[in-house]
């Protein structure tokens, strides 16, 4: 048979289990490279315990080659372009080919597309910003403290209300809660639109026990930072004390050039195999573009959410459809549509909600329990994820597989 080379676009969530599901599937004469541009990586879904405090940068970054198996090659580099008529992808420094491309860049932050937002926000969606906002937040005097969703669509459709209760716990630990008033501010008319109205008002029901107001159909227009208003398209100016903001999202520009995006900007891909348009690339996590079944929103059609949950089973499924093309297989591993999210609701608790996201009509979610089961489960999946290959990771493996089997987790996760 002969080798062949394979080649993943960034080394985040999609990208390094991509790079290990092959590394593990395919014989070490096919070589797998992943192009990243940064050294670390640092793990999202804890950006919010270091905005708490509960966790300092180093303890969520690690060496990107620390997290890979041996036997797959690292480019540090930026990617430019990607070329598919002659199968090659330019670096900042190399031309490199490739038989096979997996796309996982991820999506970026483009803070400047709503004027004012640079200037006047804080952030948890990036490290530096939420150890920032750490600092902010323990400086804060009291008044109003607006999260805000800039723009759709978003990673992580969990993440504002599960910030907004950390930051209430956060006052409530220093029993100041009477100082602040939160409130979310979003263009969504529910929290999670994608995961149903059942699931939507359970989280509703928990911002409220926690004094949180939820202002749906807020469609940000700027940011007039120095009067510390928001102003939005058809509703009236909101003043803050702190504001925080999910900044927009976009896909990075450079797929645009090599004629992979749709008109929003992300990369469609087949649902099942995650095939872009072209044969032999794959586009797995936040960059691709995926519509499921249903419409709970009339002005929000129904895509899957962009989530480490997608990115991390994403990679599996290229992976199985690399192996399965190189020799000569069909029917195995396409994507399922299973998903599930740990939401941490504080005081040292979360909900799990989970469920079928391709199901018809629309997605079946349903939002489990809020215990401390589920916040501990938050923190083992970290400790497996951060951890080196070798015996601790296996150990933190079998861990989560016990402990998914004892709780029933969906399949595939
Ligand atoms: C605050 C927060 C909390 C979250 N919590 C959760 C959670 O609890 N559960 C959950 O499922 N999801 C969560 N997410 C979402 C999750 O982190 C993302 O959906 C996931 O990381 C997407 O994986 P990815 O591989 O598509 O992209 P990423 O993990 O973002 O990886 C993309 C990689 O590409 C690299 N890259 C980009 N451009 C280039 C280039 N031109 N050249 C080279 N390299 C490049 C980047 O450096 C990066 O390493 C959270 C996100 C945030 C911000």
């Amino acid at each position: 048979m002969k080798s062949k080379n394979i080649l993943i676009l960034g080394g985040g969530i999609g990208g390094i289990v991509a790079a290990n599901e092959l590394r593990r599937k395919l014989p070490a004469s096919h070589k797998i490279t992943i192009v990243e541009k940064e050294k670390d990586h640092s793990f999202a879904a804890s950006f919010m315990w270091v905005m708490n405090g509960d966790r300092s940068i180093d303890k969520v970054t690690r060496p990107v080659k620390g997290l890979l198996r041996k036997g797959i090659d690292v480019v540090h580099g930026t990617v430019l372009e990607i070329v598919p008529d002659k199968m090659k992808v330019i670096t900042k420094d190399n031309e490199l080919s490739y038989d096979y491309l997996i796309i996982a860049l991820g999506a970026e932050l483009v803070f400047d597309r709503i004027p004012g937002l640079a200037e006047g926000a804080h952030t948890f969606y990036t490290l530096e910003g939420a150890e920032r906002l750490n600092r902010a937040l323990r400086d804060f005097k009291g008044g109003i403290i607006s999260i805000v969703v800039s723009s759709l669509p978003y990673k992580c459709p969990g993440a504002p209300p599960e910030g907004a209760m950390l930051i209430a716990d956060f006052f409530k630990k220093y029993k100041t809660e009477n100082l602040v008033d939160i409130k979310i501010l979003t263009p969504e008319s529910q929290p999670m639109p994608v995961a149903g109205p059942l699931l939507g008002d359970s989280i509703r029901m928990m911002l409220q026990e926690r004094g949180i107001a939820y202002h749906p159909k807020h469609k940000l227009k700027s940011v007039n930072y120095k009067v510390k208003t928001l102003v939005f398209e058809e509703n009236e100016p909101v003043k803050y004390d702190m504001l925080i903001a999910i900044p927009p999202h976009q896909a990075a520009q450079l797929l645009r050039k090599s004629g992979l995006t749709n008109d929003a900007g992300w990369v469609p891909v087949d649902r099942a195999t995650l095939k872009t348009k072209f044969e032999n690339i794959f586009a797995i996590g936040d960059v691709t573009s995926i519509s499921i079944p249903g419409r709970w929103d009339p002005n929000i059609p129904m895509m899957l959410p962009k989530a480490g949950v997608f990115a991390h089973f994403h990679g599996e499924v290229a992976a199985q459809q690399i192996f399965n093309a190189i020799n000569g297989e069909t029917s195995k591993g396409g994507f399922t549509g299973n998903g599930y999210c740990m939401i941490e609701s504080g005081g040292g608790r979360a909900g799990f909600a989970s469920g079928d996201f391709y199901a018809e009509p629309s997605p079946r979610l349903r939002l489990g329990n809020i215990s401390r089961i589920w916040h501990w489960g938050k923190i083992l999946f970290e400790k497996w994820w951060l951890s080196s290959f070798g015996i601790k990771k296996r150990f933190f493996a079998l861990i989560i597989k016990i402990g998914g089997a004892i709780l029933r987790v969906p399949a595939g996760s």
